[in-house]
């Protein structure tokens, strides 16, 4: 999945899965997130926090992180990517908060951002920021994952990372 499929697919609110209200039972009390479709390539980025993991494709030739993940190293152009446990902690690129209610049931505002991840410039996730209000969020700031499961996909969050110091 391209990441602007992603980031607009989680605007939105909708999914590439099921239409909504058709085989997915929205009725429980988890927020609805925008699940992804899995294929070979994303499938252990979606479902790594089942071992509260979250993995980045990397190239074990020279280390270099491919996010969105694919099965091909644009730095060496090697082809022995497969996906490495990061720390899960980052920091804000950048960020929105959303204050339309796309989604029965979703609770707004929340913040939808961009997070680079610390093992690596230029590898950013999208994703909620979680577990503070939306005016705490600033750029730079440093978080860290957290995985909330929808069904078989774990998706990965982020919330303040306490750890970092003084942000
Ligand atoms: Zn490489």
């Amino acid at each position: 999945m391209r990441l602007h499929d992603l980031t607009r697919a989680m605007i939105n609110g909708s999914t590439t899965g099921p239409a909504p209200g058709v085989d997915r039972d929205m009725s429980n009390a988890m927020p609805p997130r925008a699940l992804p479709l899995l294929d070979n390539d994303n499938t252990a980025y979606w479902t790594g926090g089942a071992n509260a993991e979250l993995l980045i494709h990397r190239c074990s030739d020279c280390g270099y992180y491919v996010h969105p993940p694919v099965n091909f190293c644009p730095d060496c152009e090697g082809r022995k990517v497969a996906p490495h446990p990061v720390s899960g902690k980052g920091t804000v690129e950048t960020f929105t908060v959303v204050h339309q209610q796309w989604v029965p049931g979703l609770k707004v505002p929340y913040v939808l951002a961009l997070v680079t991840i610390a093992e690596q410039d230029g590898v950013r996730l999208a994703g909620n920021i979680v577990n503070c209000e939306p005016e705490e969020v600033s750029f730079g700031m440093p978080v860290k994952v957290l995985f909330e499961q929808n069904e078989d996909v774990w998706v990965p969050l982020f919330e303040p990372d306490p750890d970092a110091g003084a942000a």
